[in-house]
């Protein structure tokens, strides 16, 4: 066994306990071997971690990645003149070094903001999938299939094309990357495509990934050609079950929350994209007093504008507020909770807790900061507090993918370099 020790910190443990104490890190399985009194651990190598809060490495479960090329490109303004006028036109002419680029620059900020994995539907997942097996982190990958816009051949190969990458990468990477089954969403995709592609996923035992619930511009169609609603029809599609998740879930009724719980099926909740393009507000304590699975993520960085998950704790906490009316909803522990063993539990990833036998993924944070201080409770300055600039180590599959905010296993500068030049090129492609 061949070790590493993070040594000298103050431990998040799974019931949100903190304390002082060093982690055995097995780097041979990449996984904890045990979380020890302080200086108690005899390792090959010591990360040190002193003065700093030791945390599981944050799950960003809902992302495409490679968008961060569209960051800052089409702010205000409302979701389908959003997609329709700015973000189809690009994506139309998106090559697969493009999104290598936007994969990279996009997993180079997670590392530096404590993020360990991700969960991503987007185009030309190969190069995603090439990121993430050279930078080390962990990601569920997914070929995000639409039928609208499409004729019935084109969209028939965008499905077999996602089956396809499913079944082919599924376990790359040492194990790091798993894949999903990504039809974009309830209103983008034709019935009879559902009817004909979740049974082939389901034989293979596929996770199932999509958009629901989104808008109320997306809710009302549905329940005017089906007399049902969304979460209903989805049911209908064999589309909720205990491996599947969603991204939103924000206009949902009472019967739809109960589906959810029933179906064991995750909404990971976008607060910072619903409000920027004011979608609305999830529901989300109502979702976790019901017993639905609720876990985190980013969206893409054209509608947040940062893949920074600390961010989203706080806006998770402070939406989760306004929407119950109750400044007690969503408090400090079910915001970390979302964002770590959520998120890991929806994506399907053995992570987000710091305890032997867990993946060995985790972030180190510098505590010694004017805004983090006094330290009350560290719980509190995770949520509101924290930001991802705090972070000094990150952590996964128990090799160091960042020591002292210095990248180890990509170039920053050539990442933001690259992502630069092709940002600009696919731009002037669609402008041309
Ligand atoms: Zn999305």
């Amino acid at each position: 066994m061949d070790t590493l020790a993070v040594t000298g910190g103050e431990v998040l443990r799974p019931d949100h306990s903190i304390d002082p104490a060093d982690v055995l890190i097995d780097t041979v399985t990449g996984t904890i071997d045990a979380v020890v009194e302080p200086g108690e651990v005899d390792a090959d190598r010591e990360l040190d971690a002193s003065g700093g809060l030791v945390v599981p490495g944050l799950v960003n479960a809902h992302t495409h990645v490679a968008m961060t090329l569209f960051r800052g490109s089409a702010d205000d303004k409302q979701l389908d003149d959003w997609l329709q006028e700015d973000i189809w036109p690009v994506e139309a002419e998106l090559q697969a070094g493009d999104v290598r680029a936007g994969a990279a620059l996009g997993i180079a900020e997670m590392i530096r903001s404590g993020t360990t994995a991700f969960a991503d539907m987007y185009f030309f997942m190969p190069e995603v999938a090439a990121v993430v097996e050279e930078a080390g982190v962990r990601a569920r990958l997914g070929h995000g299939a639409i039928t609208v816009g499409k004729d019935d051949e084109a969209a028939h190969e965008d499905f077999r094309a996602g089956l396809e990458f499913a079944r082919e990468y599924d376990g790359t990477a040492d194990g790091r990357v798993r894949t999903m089954f990504t039809p974009h969403s309830l209103t983008t995709v034709d019935e009879s495509f559902y009817r004909e592609y979740v049974p082939k996923a389901r034989e293979d035992d596929i996770p199932i990934h999509f958009h629901a619930n989104e808008t109320e511009n997306e809710v009302d169609p549905l329940v005017e050609e089906y007399d049902q609603r969304p979460l209903e029809y989805a049911d209908d599609l064999g589309l909720l079950a205990e491996n599947s998740f969603l991204a939103h879930g924000v206009h949902v009724d009472d019967r739809e929350i109960e589906l959810l719980a029933e179906r064991e099926t995750a909404v990971i909740h976008n607060p910072a994209s619903n409000m920027k393009l004011a979608s609305g507000m999830a529901p989300v304590q109502k979702l976790l007093d019901a017993g639905v699975p609720v876990g985190l993520g980013t969206d893409g960085a054209a509608s947040n504008n940062d893949l920074d998950m600390f961010d989203e704790m706080r806006d998770a906490a402070m939406i989760g507020k306004l929407a119950a009316g109750d400044a007690r909803a969503v408090d400090a522990p079910a915001a970390v909770e979302m964002a770590t063993a959520g998120s890991a539990a929806a994506v399907g990833f053995d992570s987000g807790r710091i305890e032997a036998g867990a993946n060995a993924d985790l972030a180190v944070i510098d505590l010694d900061k004017p805004h983090l201080t006094p330290r009350h409770d560290l719980l509190s300055h995770l949520v509101y507090a924290v930001k991802g600039s705090d972070v000094r180590h990150t952590v996964c599959d128990g090799t160091v993918l960042m020591a002292d905010r210095e990248l180890q296993t990509l170039d920053l500068e050539e990442v933001i370099d690259d992502a630069r030049e092709r940002a600009e090129a696919l731009f002037d492609r669609a402008q041309a």
